[in-house]
């Protein structure tokens, strides 16, 4: 019995979301491949085949796999899938689509959105935005899965590689070619990805980037919004997170001068921490926010980035002073 691991990447680099979905793959105690496609895409297999645990990584390199589309994506999938007992990869609007175009061609079932795994058979999973949950067994002989990969812990790369085969494929069937990314920096990915974001609603009004930024860069965050600022143009549509922009998963959420609509709760429910900063208590952001602060954001935002800078010039002169540090300064 064989799993074969989807490649999550940008086209130079495997995402982050591959480590955590590997571990959800180990789940079957059974040898697992890895298949990697894209346009000149070998530096990436190569990430992929250092993953610990993986048997071989299947490379599927083409020019119309640069930004490929969903009927060639399954279309490719569909000439190796018999050979696995299970697929899976991390959730997202791509996999999630060219799995359910696969599972429609082999007529099995795809779950989706998946939390957690049982028995390698029934499956936690997420319903309406993570506002439920419900638990679904499969009796399928193929398990196709999606995974939502922040569940999952991450698993560390091994030090040696394992063997990269190169496939030989079957022509691109779509007569339709995608010419342009409307995404080009990846942003959206990058949003759910990050570990840390710092998000904020139409009423920084122009103050937006010059309130927001300097948190940003003292957290390392990733910055996000409502759809309220993007509506008002304070930043661009990618920002957006929420029903109709990207769910993300942080462990730090900082919300600043956002309502906390219903629709921007979907996107942000899943993450670890949620810190709210909003001037009207009622607010429904306090609702769903671990730790709230009331008061105007124009205030408290520059005294949380002087608390911060405070913070990390103590823990640096700690470090320079301590015996360790003294020691290592005279060895230089
Ligand atoms: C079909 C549909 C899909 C949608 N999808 C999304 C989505 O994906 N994401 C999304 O975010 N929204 C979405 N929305 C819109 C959503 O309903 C809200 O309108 C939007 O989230 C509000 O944005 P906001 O919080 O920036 O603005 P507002 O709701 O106007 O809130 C502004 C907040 O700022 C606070 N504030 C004002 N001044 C200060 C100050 N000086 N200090 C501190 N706080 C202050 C106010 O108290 C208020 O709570 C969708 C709506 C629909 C109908």
């Amino acid at each position: 019995m064989k799993v074969l691991l989807l490649a999550d990447h940008d086209g130079r680099e495997l995402a982050e979301a591959m480590r955590n979905t590997l571990t959800a793959a180990q789940t079957w105690n059974a040898e697992i491949e890895v298949l990697v496609c894209g346009h000149e895409v070998q530096p990436v297999a190569e990430q992929a085949a250092l993953l610990a645990g993986v048997s071989s990584v299947l490379l599927a390199d083409a020019p119309y796999l640069a930004q490929a589309l969903i009927e060639d994506f399954s279309a490719l999938l569909a000439t190796v899938s018999s050979q696995y007992k299970v697929i899976i990869a991390p959730h997202n609007r791509f996999f999630a689509s060219g799995l359910a175009h696969l599972a429609g061609r082999c007529d099995t079932g795809l779950i989706q959105d998946v939390i957690e795994i049982y028995n390698g058979n029934t499956y936690v999973r997420q319903r309406c935005a993570g506002v439920a949950t419900e638990t679904v067994h499969s009796s399928e002989a193929q398990q196709i899965l999606t995974v939502r990969f922040t569940r999952f812990a991450p698993c560390s790369f091994g030090t040696a590689a394992s063997p990269i085969r190169v496939l030989s494929l079957p022509d691109g069937r779509s007569s339709t070619r995608r010419t342009q990314s409307a995404s080009p920096q990846g942003l959206r990915s990058r949003l759910r990805e990050a570990r840390v974001i710092v998000s904020g609603g139409r009423s920084l009004g122009e103050r937006f980037l010059p309130t927001l930024q300097p948190l940003a860069a003292a957290l390392g965050a990733q910055m996000g919004a409502t759809r309220g600022a993007v509506d008002n143009k304070l930043v661009p549509r990618d920002w957006q997170i929420g029903q109709t922009g990207s769910s993300v998963e942080p462990q730090l959420y900082v919300a600043v001068g956002a309502s906390g609509a219903t629709q921007h709760q979907v996107g942000i429910r899943n993450s670890s921490f949620i810190l709210a900063i909003n001037k009207d208590p009622k607010a429904p952001i306090f609702g769903i926010a671990d730790f709230g602060l009331v008061g105007d954001m124009f205030e408290i935002v520059p005294k949380l980035i002087d608390a911060l800078e405070e913070t990390q010039r103590k823990t640096l002169s700690k470090k320079v002073e301590s015996p360790e540090a003294i020691q290592e300064s005279m060895h230089c």
